[in-house]
Formats: structure tokens, sequence, C-alpha cells
């Protein structure tokens, strides 16, 4: 990879990461949804995810060969963000096989008779996999504090939904967190932060264009009344996860370009990191396929 694409993406990369303990303050400019980057312009855009899908392409094919790490890459974000664009854009030139969407909606009968890790335990992306959660565990700090009904439903003894609930979760997140981490998998989390006035316009173009109707959702517009809570949530959500080991970032989401090619470099940032590698073989494989190769050359 060329050091200026290598160089851009740690640019883009690093001052969307939340430092751990970090206040966060989401309508603070640190945190603009309409933020860009000015060493990157909108024209240039479509370049960038190119390169940035082809980076994916052969990170994977690294990962897999080398069979040792995982990556589980986290999405959260208000309706409309656009969560399911930003996943067919960024991974659209990676192996059908290396990777695995779970989208996580309001959990089923079995999965509410499991603690809330349980579901997301058994979608967890096995060694040489890149794992995407469309949703995840982190909806138990979001929908469910802002709808406390949520939480008097679930079906945990009592004395586990006292008020420190939320500040437990966040300790049992964290432990959880750094225990698959310390097992070889890489936990990215991105926020796509969209703002309210964006998701607005979203929402009515969904109306407004017959292709897009079906995904417009009543009720996701009956939630914008909670926006407020919500932000609240997510910042103190922000505040209490984002480790060392798996920190969050927030994407700026009110512009599409800008978005996806933020989310591509965090997500190259981490592969970077691990920087995977095609194994050698042993002295052993070497001296048997320097024997096969002989006999396939001579024709056996
Ligand atoms: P899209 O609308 O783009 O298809 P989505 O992620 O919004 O994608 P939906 O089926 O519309 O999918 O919504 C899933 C719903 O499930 C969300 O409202 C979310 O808050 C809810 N949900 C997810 N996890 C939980 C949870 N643990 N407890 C309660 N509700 C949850
Ligand atoms: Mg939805």
């Amino acid at each position: 990879m060329a050091d200026s694409t290598a160089e851009r993406i740690r640019r883009l990369a690093k001052p969307m990461r939340v430092a751990p303990g970090e206040k966060v303050n989401l309508s603070s400019k640190q945190w603009d949804p309409g933020a860009t980057a000015e060493f990157l312009q909108k024209g240039d855009a479509d370049e960038a995810l190119a390169e940035g899908v082809a980076l994916m392409a052969e990170y994977q094919a690294r990962l897999a060969a080398q069979d040792t790490w995982s990556v589980l890459v986290i999405l959260q974000a208000m309706d409309a963000a656009g969560k399911d664009g930003t996943i067919s854009h960024v991974m659209s030139g990676v192996n059908p096989q290396g990777v695995e969407v779970t989208s996580f909606k309001v959990p089923s009968a079995l999965e509410q008779d499991h603690d809330y890790l349980w579901r997301a335990a058994l979608r967890l992306p096995a060694r040489g996999m890149i794992g995407i959660f469309n949703r995840s565990y982190y909806e138990e700090l979001l929908v469910v504090r802002v709808h406390p009904e949520i939480l008097a439903g679930e079906r945990m003894p009592p004395a586990s939904k006292g008020p420190d609930v939320w500040k437990r979760r966040f300790r049992e997140i964290n432990d959880w967190e750094r225990y698959l981490t310390d097992n070889g998998t890489k936990i990215v989390k991105l926020f796509l932060h969209v703002s309210k006035d964006e998701q607005r316009k979203r929402f009515l173009d969904r109306i407004e264009e017959p292709e897009s109707n079906w995904k417009f959702s009543a009720a996701d517009a009956r939630e914008r009344k909670y926006w407020d809570d919500y932000q609240n949530a997510y910042a103190d959500l922000l505040e209490n996860t984002s480790t060392e080991r798996a920190p969050w970032h927030v994407i700026p989401a009110d512009h599409k370009w800008f978005m996806r090619v933020a989310a591509s470099s965090v997500i190259l940032d981490a592969l970077m990191d691990i920087n995977p590698q095609y194994p050698v073989p042993s002295a052993a494989a070497k001296t048997e396929m320097e024997q096969a190769k002989a006999e396939l050359l001579a024709g056996g």
C-alpha cells in the first residue's frame, strides 16, 4: 500500500476516536455530524473509497490465511444514519465467505430466556473472519435505557434491575470486550452520528421516493420524540465503554460520502494494527511442495 494511503487512513481515523474516560458532548463542535476532513474533498471520495475497498479485500484475505485474529465491527446509530449503506459500500469488495453480518432486532422469546450477551456470543466471528454487528448488545444501554418499560419486561431477577443497572452493564461489557480482545478478537466500534435535522430530511426522502417507501417506518419517526434521551444515552455509553483495547469512534454521518470513507478508514486502521501475514510454510512443507511440484511437472 502506498504510504500516502496508510497516512490518510490514520489521519482520518484518529480524531474520531473517543479517548478512554473522555467526557463526550455530542452537540459540541468536536463531534459535529456535518464534519468532513479538509484533506479529503467530495470529488475524491469515490476514489478513496475504491482504494479502501481494495485494501479491505487484501487485508481480509490475509486475516483469513493467518487464522489467528477475528475482527468484530459494531455499528450503532440513530435510524436512517446509514448503517446498511455503510456496510454494503465499505465491504463491497470483500470475499463473502470472509464476512458475516448480523442484524440485532427486538430479542425473541428464546433470546429473552438468556442473559443479554448470549445472542451476541452466538454470532461472534471465528478466527480469520470479519463479523459485523448491525446494532448490538449496546442496545441494552440505548433503547432499553430510553424506554424503562423494556427493562421492566426483561426476565432478570428484580435485584438485577436496580438503579445501578447501567453502571453494571458498562462494567460487564468492558469486561467481556477485554476477554474477547485478550483471546484474539479485535473490536472496532462505530457510532454513525447523524443530526436530527438530517434524519428528518432522510425520513422525508423515504416518503417522497417510491423506491424508498419500504424503508420508512412511522414508529422510527415517532421515536424522534426521544432524540435527546438517545443522545444522552449515547454520550454516557461512549464515555464509559471506550477503552484502549476497544475504542469507540464517532463517525460524522450527515454527508454519506464522508461517512463511508471514514468508516472504511477506521476498520482498515484496525486491520493495519493486526497486520495479518500469510503463513510462511515450514521447511518440511517446503520440501513436500518441491516433491509435489517435481511429480506434477513430470506429468504425474
Ligand atoms: P432497518 O430499519 O434499516 O432495517 P434496523 O436496525 O432499524 O434496520 P429494525 O428491525 O427496524 O432494524 O429495528 C430493530 C429494532 O430492534 C430497533 O428499534 C432496536 O432498538 C430494537 N432492538 C435491538 N436490540 C434490542 C434489545 N436488546 N432490546 C430491545 N430492543 C432492541
Ligand atoms: Mg429500523
